[in-house]
């Protein structure tokens, strides 16, 4: 089994092992340093590099290549070309010339520009980020690549990582330099995805259409029994579940992707996959495969898996847990305390700039995760609420606040702690991680950033980690450049920074309601919904941010302020014309001939003089819900064609009068399965959806 694994692993892969027995010498090294460095590809070693990776393609079964790539639509993208040219005399070559891997055209026009499209040209072009390693999926070359305007606008979510990587390492590098570490050339961002999803059966699946169309369902009265034995999370794994992670993990594996754990989550049917942390942008791709690849093996099973944050109301929904943190290329995790006086200041002045950056850019954390889908799970008692805090464990917290009052005890006096001098008192790393509801959570060398959703690439929380960070390192260097006495300097940045941000810091039981008002009397925000986080997108402070990082521009900004508006607009209106059409045609009538027999009952009994109060009384409950759906539906239909024009105004709009007007259908609809005799209900229930995997 070991052998088969290495073996597997890498195996569609043009990693650096196929790189380094493919190309020559002199063009391997070259190639090498530019994904080091993240530079961009030198066109003089295009040619070899296009060609060796046609031929390892070829020989590996590809027929095809494309420039495979994350547009704002949220989906990977994906145009295949084969390799096939005319050669004259009817024949065909293989060809891959080294354009197709530097750039490749792309019609923009049909993806979202959030109005970039307006003032500039429809086409895009793509381009190789040679830091992804390109490999085989299907029979086709995927190259990985960045989609950008002809006039150089970020039309994807790669594009603004890739800035804010550099952003990150140019200020983390200025900071090691305090610290002596010139020895350092990079310091990367790493990333590691948990990722939550649940699996249904696919013929059941087939017969939903709100699973089919908006990814979750619309209706669905509880099954008797939910999660409420806690006997799912970490329990059996069920045979047909068993061989879909068998077949996933070694899908994934061929993929050069790492899959690490597997285990049952809460929900009944919810699982979990964890990969093992990249460089970010690395593991933004793989995370992207990973939920690509789950689907499609999920098929093979007549599985259908569910990537969406709430695809069952009352039990809990799906997130994605991104573990995040720094590394220098000499080996060495900038979140990691040390054990040195040295290594301890340095890991606390990085720990203070995520402190900071935290603090001043909650809104834009809040934002980054902010979906129609996520504002389902968001504050529900099954992840952490919308409000952004820090858990750093109580040994942690302890340790800088003493910092801060300068009362930290070294040996057996209290004296005021010298940073670079003194060694942190050491705090036990397994102890840190007692709190999982905490947003935001230390745990030991790296920050577990909980409020991701299922379905959402990790590519814009991360990009607004780095940079959030990237900028309070600017500024801390460039106080400590200005000061006269860098150990002091340290020092007063560390207890400035705690003094000041130390509001964000919350060990507590954040899904406790006494947190709410808590974190309103720290001034903390809250922001509940989509809309209402938005709305703070373009604020000044926030678009600062970017511009000053190089990571968006001004104009980038609001193009994407005004698709993520557009995206929560548009997927509610799908979910409401979808509820609309499942009530119309599938459960009024389905009803209707429930009510048909309910009447024959009424009508014979009151024929044979029989006293049930039984179908009557049923008969009109019945009747009750059925005019509550049909007035309701009627409203959702009139204010579904009549929406405001401006994007802010309409995502309320779809917030504030579609979400209720839905839920009210929803109740009606779920009383009439209640009362309903099965056999008439016209689709599968929660009890089958949910316990139908065996
Ligand atoms: P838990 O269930 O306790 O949250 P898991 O073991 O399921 O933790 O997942 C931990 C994740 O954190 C894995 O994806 C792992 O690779 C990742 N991780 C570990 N160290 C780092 C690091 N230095 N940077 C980023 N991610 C990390
Ligand atoms: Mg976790």
């Amino acid at each position: 089994m070991t052998n088969r694994i290495t073996e597997l692993f890498g195996s569609k892969v043009f990693n650096d092992a196929v790189m380094r027995e493919r190309l020559t010498e002199e063009t391997y090294n070259k190639l090498h340093r530019t994904i080091k460095n993240g530079t961009e590809l030198n066109p003089e070693i295009a040619q070899e590099v296009a060609n060796a990776m046609k031929e390892w393609a070829v020989e590996n079964g590809a027929t095809h290549f494309t420039h495979w790539f994350h547009p704002l639509s949220g989906a990977t993208a994906e145009k295949h070309e084969s390799f096939i040219s005319t050669a004259g005399g009817g024949s065909v070559i293989l060809e891959f010339s080294p354009s197709n891997l530097v750039k490749g055209e792309a019609d923009a026009s049909s993806f979202p520009s959030g109005g970039l499209r307006d003032t500039f040209e429809a086409r895009g072009y793509t381009a190789w980020d040679p830091t992804s390693y390109a490999f085989i999926k299907d029979g086709i070359l995927c190259i990985p690549t960045v989609f950008i305007s002809y006039s150089g606008e970020a039309l994807d979510h790669k594009t603004p990582l890739l800035r804010s990587m550099e952003a990150l390492n140019t200020q983390a590098k200025r900071i090691l330099h305090f610290f002596g570490n010139d020895d350092v050339d990079h310091v990367k961002a790493t990333a590691g995805a948990e990722q939550e999803y649940f699996l249904v059966d696919k013929k059941l699946y087939d017969k939903r259409e709100d699973l089919i169309l908006t990814g979750r369902t619309l209706i669905g009265a509880p099954a008797p029994k939910g999660q409420e034995m806690n006997d799912h999370y970490y329990g059996q794994i069920k045979v047909r579940v068993l061989e879909f992670m068998h077949d996933l993990n070694e899908e994934l594996w061929k993929l050069g992707i790492q899959a690490k754990t597997e285990h049952n989550e809460v929900a009944p049917s919810q699982h979990e996959l964890a990969n093992i942390f990249m460089t970010i942008n690395v593991s933004v791709d793989q995370n992207n495969l990973t939920m690509e690849i789950m689907k499609k093996v999920a098929k093979k099973h007549q599985l259908e898996c569910l990537l969406h944050e709430k695809p069952f109301a009352r039990i809990n929904g799906s997130g994605k847990h991104n573990n995040w943190s720094l590394k220098t290329d000499t080996g060495v995790n900038l979140l990691d305390p040390g054990e040195t006086p040295g290594e301890n200041a340095q890991f606390l002045i990085f720990l203070c700039a995520i402190i900071k950056a935290v603090d001043e850019y909650q809104d834009l954390i809040r934002i980054s995760i902010a979906s129609a889908g996520n504002d389902h799970r968001l504050g529900g008692s099954e992840a952490p609420p919308a409000i952004v805090s820090i858990f750093l464990g109580d040994e942690l917290t302890e340790i800088i606040e003493s910092i801060e009052n300068d009362s930290v005890i070294v040996g057996h006096k209290r004296e005021p702690f010298q940073l670079g001098v003194h060694a942190l008192p050491s705090f036990p790393k397994d102890n840190t991680d007692r709190n999982r509801t905490s947003p935001f959570a230390f745990t030991g060398n790296k920050f577990e950033f909980r409020m991701p959703g299922s379905s959402a690439s990790i590519a814009t929380p991360n990009t607004i980690l780095n940079t959030v960070v990237a900028e309070e390192l600017k500024y801390f260097a460039d106080r400590l450049e200005n000061c006269e006495d860098v150990n002091s300097g340290i020092q007063d940045l560390i207890k400035e920074t705690i003094r000041n941000h130390k509001r964000i810091i919350f060990n507590g039981n954040g899904y406790d309601e006494s947190w709410i008002s808590e974190a309103e009397s720290r001034g903390l925000s809250n922001y509940r919904s989509t809309p209402e986080a938005l709305a703070h997108y373009l604020d000044k402070k926030n678009v600062d941010v970017f511009v000053n990082n190089g990571v968006l521009s001004e104009q980038e900004c609001r193009s994407r302020y005004e698709i993520y508006l557009e995206k929560y607009s548009k997927t509610i209106n799908i979910e409401a014309r979808t509820l609309a059409d499942m009530m119309k045609k599938d459960v009024l009538p389905a009803v209707l001939k429930y009510e048909n027999r309910l009447c024959e009952a009424v009508e014979h009994e009151r024929r044979l003089n029989l006293e049930s109060g039984y179908s009557e009384s049923t008969l009109k409950e019945l009747l009750k819900h059925m005019d509550g759906i049909r007035k309701n539906v009627g409203e959702l239909e009139r204010q579904l064609g009549d929406l405001p024009a401006d994007s802010l105004e309409r995502a309320f709009c779809f917030r504030e009068n579609i979400l209720p007007l839905m839920a009210s259908i929803r109740e009606d609809a779920d009383e009439l399965e209640v009362i309903c005799n099965r056999t008439f209900w016209p689709m599968p229930t929660y009890r089958e959806l949910l316990f139908g995997v065996d």
